[in-house]
């Protein structure tokens, strides 16, 4: 065992403070991996203020890892000391089951995702799992991805989790020239989201609470942004898009955003609010639409969305914050006030 230092919820709601981890020898499939940066996801917030009680206190966040191999075990075959790289929102899963032999194996059928921070796995006895607010990590390297050259690994790690979780939604329901995509909300998700939608060339509107961000939307690659404050925005789009991406994290009215919709789509849900979101009936059939899901992404397609996104020159965009400032960000987070990402400098952890 190492000991590594890290910051911590001690409690559930309680600030983030230095603290120390411990973290399992290198494993025959493992990597070491110094943390140069982590982005700060929502559902850290979530997970600190156990909105969703899974507990794991103390707990250390963070799954949107980037940085650098400095030992790899022996039967490591992908991974070298220097190679840069990234670790999402799982490090392990059954790796047995159907989803996980088509590489889906965030939606393992044999037991579940090993998720990245606040979860239980084979190496730990029980123990929680611990995240990326910290200076080092092990990770078999099946669950570790690379970062493509030319991807500054500050504006590649919040692509671990926000950019998978968008670009796979938009691939699943082929997100491309012709196709009419709304993004709500445009926060970590949001504004990739709006970056992958337009690469794959889409046409892209941004539904944001109100026109304070509608310049950085458009520089993102929005065609169009409105205001869901103003209800004239629900009369003038109704019945008009093929795709919306839903990464509101609170509730929202259902019927009014299946208004939206055109015949035949889809409004994916990637935010996950408190409480249970609802719609009536009569708002999906007359027009034959959908509700659906979608959870962050597989590990083979996770490395798909690096590589699109190194080609295209995409990055998240991010400010970066010394590790004391974590609570500061999560106040700004919860107020929507992050243009797009926070990322931590894990030096300063
Ligand atoms: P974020 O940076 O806080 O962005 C959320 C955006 O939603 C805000 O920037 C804001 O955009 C909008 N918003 C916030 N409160 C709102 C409200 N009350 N009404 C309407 N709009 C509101 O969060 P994030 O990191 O992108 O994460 C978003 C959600 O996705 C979280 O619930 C997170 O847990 C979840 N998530 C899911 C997955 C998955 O696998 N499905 C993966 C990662 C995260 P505007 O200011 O533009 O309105
Ligand atoms: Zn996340
Ligand atoms: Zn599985």
């Amino acid at each position: 065992m190492t000991t590594v230092s890290a910051y911590a919820a001690p409690s559930a709601g309680a600030p983030l403070e230095r603290t120390t981890i411990q973290r399992r020898p290198v494993g025959e499939n493992d990597v070491l991996i110094e943390i140069k940066y982590v982005g700060i996801c929502h559902t850290d917030i979530h997970h600190a203020r156990d909105e969703w009680g899974r507990g794991g206190f103390p707990l250390v966040p963070g799954h949107e890892i980037a940085g650098v191999v400095t030992e790899a075990g022996p039967g490591v075959t992908k991974y070298k000391a220097g190679d840069r790289v990234g670790v999402g929102c799982m490090v392990d899963s059954c790796r047995k089951c159907e989803n996980c032999l088509r590489g889906l194996e965030v939606y393992c059928t044999g037991g579940g995702l090993v998720a990245t921070y606040a979860d239980t796995e084979r190496y730990t006895d029980g123990a929680p799992t611990q995240g990326g607010y910290s200076t080092h990590i092990v990770v078999d390297e099946r669950f570790v991805l690379r970062i493509p050259d030319g991807l500054p690994l500050e504006q590649a790690a919040p692509l671990l989790c926000a950019g998978i979780t968008t670009y796979s939604p938009l691939r699943h329901w082929n997100a491309g020239p012709g196709k009419k995509v709304a993004v709500i909300g445009l926060g970590g998700l949001g504004h990739l989201g709006v970056k992958f939608a337009h690469a794959l060339g889409a046409e892209v509107t941004v539904l944001s609470q109100s026109l304070r961000k509608k310049d950085d939307g458009l520089a993102l690659g929005a065609d169009h942004y409105h205001a869901t404050g103003d209800p004239k925005t629900f009369e003038e789009l109704a019945g008009t898009f093929d795709l919306i991406l839903n990464t509101v994290s609170a509730s929202l009215d259902g019927d009014a955003y299946l208004s939206l919709l055109r015949t035949d789509g889809t409004m994916v849900y990637l935010g996950i609010p408190e409480k249970p979101v609802s719609a009536n009936v009569g708002s999906l059939m007359m027009g034959r639409k959908s509700v659906a899901g979608s959870g962050i992404g597989g590990i083979p397609e996770t490395q798909e969305m690096l590589d699109f996104a190194a080609e295209h020159g995409l990055g998240a965009e991010v400010e970066v914050i010394s590790a004391e400032q974590v609570n500061e960000a999560y106040e700004r987070v919860l107020r929507s006030d992050v243009r797009y990402r926070f990322v931590i400098d894990n030096s300063t952890i």
